[in-house]
């Protein structure tokens, strides 16, 4: 069993559980591997990074550029130039150019296999992808690996095939393409991120500016360099890098037709204040505070797993984590202990190693506010449990931590932390779930696990979350629209409902 920190709080409920039966998890001691560390030796960074306008790499007119790091070892991996608002002018009129001469009077079926071959090319290069992913952003190299980059090529593919069908795709009805489309992303899933907005967006005739987040600019510059090698037209994707300034700058311009924002909710709103009256469309795809629903009758090992991959596997750095665990009261205790061993067996540290289970958190910034949101559960009361793996001297990292005694009135109830860090409450009834499930301002996604389908439904019609994942968690297909209710945002992304942020429907 893994011996407590001196300074580890024990629930009641911990408590009572560590005198019954071991459940097989031993702990950190019989889990030892031999680093397997993935090369990065073939890896040829450039020392600066420009703005990629007009299908050209080309120097920012505010001659200003920025260092991104590697967050599991605090040094700089390049610079980067930072656009402002004449660099984001530019990137919008070459989008302007490239809308009006040449992609949307290109035949979809054209459009199409540029689409398949950037797919391809990203496939080819996977290995490379995930590399920089994991260096720049902090996630392990198997989350990179296996589910950024493959599911990221996936939306290309996806859409490929969509752009000479759209006939199909809104019962029949004439549709047209919005014109220049503005997107902003988040550090979570740099790489999957822009393929889950720039595809789309070229499926249905549209050009992009795209902004990636300030900490994770370089898996969108490679995809510009995959661009530039399968010959899209220049100005069809423009990408500029930059901060916040960089964003409001895209988002302010008169001539971008839509905002495809992911982020914070409070962006999230400027950017709605800030647009508002413009007649530019809008999507929103903002914070969230999953629940994750654990019914007595559940598979209860099976539901550990997914709590784990819910909050834990992603550092929590997924706006649909699950970082809420409602479990039934008559099952806690057992759950409580059977996800304390299950954690203690995970393995914390360099996220290049292949059996890294947890990485980075991606900056310096945000572990900071992990660490206060976790400081005001402990000062508000609530029981906190955390991991007694040994963390890396350098680097951002924060261990798996669970809280219990959690009153529904705390801020780590509420407030949505993008940390490994996991709230379990208790419920009595089915009725008394849903409500302290839907008790949040968010409402982006949902778990529920229980032996009977009938109340996987049941829940799955009064839980207001966009997505409700029935014995399973976090589980993504380019082919299911995904987006929120309430404070989550609007419109949905994926699927042929998402289709329909990109074109003016007749
Ligand atoms: P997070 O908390 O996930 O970092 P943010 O909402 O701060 O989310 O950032 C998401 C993206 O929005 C980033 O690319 C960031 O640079 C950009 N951004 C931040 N502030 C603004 C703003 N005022 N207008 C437009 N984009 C912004």
């Amino acid at each position: 069993m893994a011996t407590p920190r001196k300074n580890e709080k024990k629930t009641d409920a911990v408590k009572a559980a560590s005198s019954e039966p071991d459940l097989g998890f031993t702990g950190e001691s019989s889990w030892q591997y031999e680093p397997s560390l993935e090369g990065t030796d073939h890896l040829r960074f450039e020392k600066k990074y420009e703005l990629f306008i007009g299908g050209r790499w080309v120097a920012p007119k505010s001659k200003k550029y920025f260092p991104t790091i590697n967050p599991a070892t605090e040094e700089p991996i390049a610079e980067v130039a930072e656009a402002n608002a004449e660099d984001v002018d530019a990137a919008v009129r070459s989008a302007r150019t490239a809308y009006d001469k040449i992609w949307s009077k290109l035949r979809p079926a054209e459009r199409a296999k540029y689409l398949y071959r950037i797919a391809r090319a990203m496939q080819e290069k996977a290995r490379d992808l995930a590399i920089v992913e994991t260096m720049d952003g902090g996630k392990p190299i198997k989350e990179s690996r296996d589910f950024d980059v493959p599911t990221a090529s996936a939306h290309f593919f996806y859409h490929a095939g969509w752009a000479d069908k759209l006939d199909l795709a809104f019962h029949g009805r004439p549709y047209r393409p919005l014109g220049v489309a503005g997107q902003i992303i988040p550090w979570n899933f740099p790489l999957l991120m822009a393929a889950w907005k720039i595809a789309p967006a070229l499926a249905c005739g549209n050009t992009v500016v795209l902004k990636p987040a300030e900490t994770t600019p370089l898996t969108a510059l490679l995809l510009a360099k995959i661009f530039e090698e399968i010959e899209l037209p220049p100005g069809v994707v423009n990408i500029v890098t930059g901060a916040g300034a960089t964003g409001a700058a895209l988002v302010a311009h008169s001539d971008v037709n839509k905002i495809a924002f992911t982020g914070s909710t409070d962006v999230g709103k400027r950017i709605q204040g800030a647009i508002a009256g413009s007649g530019k469309r809008l999507t929103l795809e903002l914070g969230g505070k999953a629940a994750n629903i654990v019914f007595a009758d559940a598979p209860l090992d099976q539901a550990v797993e997914g709590i784990v991959n819910g909050i834990f596997f992603n550092q929590g750095h997924v706006c649909c984590a699950g970082s809420r665990l409602l479990v039934e009261e008559s099952v806690h205790d057992l759950v409580v202990r059977k996800l304390r061993d299950r954690i203690a067996t995970m393995r914390v540290g360099n996220p290049l190693d292949k059996n890294t289970d947890l990485g980075a958190i991606n900056s310096k910034m945000q572990l900071e506010k992990i660490r206060g949101l976790v400081a005001a559960g402990e000062a508000e009361g609530a029981e906190r449990w955390s991991s007694p793996c040994a963390l890396p001297k350098k680097g951002f990292f924060f261990p798996p931590t669970f809280f219990t005694n959690v009153a529904q009135a705390s801020r780590i109830a509420h407030e949505e932390i993008f940390g490994p860090v996991l709230s379990i409450l208790t419920f009595r009834t089915p009725d008394e779930a849903v409500e302290k499930a839907n008790n949040t301002m968010y409402g982006l996604s949902a778990g529920v696990w229980t032996d009977k389908g009938s109340k996987s439904f049941w829940m799955a019609q009064r839980l207001q979350a966009g997505v409700v994942w029935a014995n399973t968690f976090n589980k993504f297909d380019p082919s299911s629209p995904f987006g929120g209710y309430k404070e989550s945002g609007f419109g949905r992304e994926g699927g042929r409902q998402g289709l329909s942020s990109y074109v003016e429907v007749g």
